[in-house]
């Protein structure tokens, strides 16, 4: 198995705005101006995201972002 393929759960819950760790709207969560219009997004549970503000979407950050 590849080990750094998500999950389809963690995929769902991340293009629901939600935490892939403990499901939480990231929303909520505190978040700072990023590069190239995205902002960093970090849950309470530790993980850190990446939100695009054009495309709208969350990802994972890459572990040079955090
Ligand atoms: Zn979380």
């Amino acid at each position: 198995m590849l080990k750094n393929m998500i999950s389809p759960i963690q995929a769902w819950l991340i293009s629901q705005g939600r935490c892939v760790g403990c499901g939480k709207p990231l929303d909520k969560m505190k978040s700072e101006a990023w590069k190239n219009d995205t902002k960093k997004v970090t849950c309470e549970c530790g993980r850190i995201f990446v939100y695009n503000n054009k495309t709208k979407v969350y990802r994972r950050a890459l572990l040079d972002e955090v």
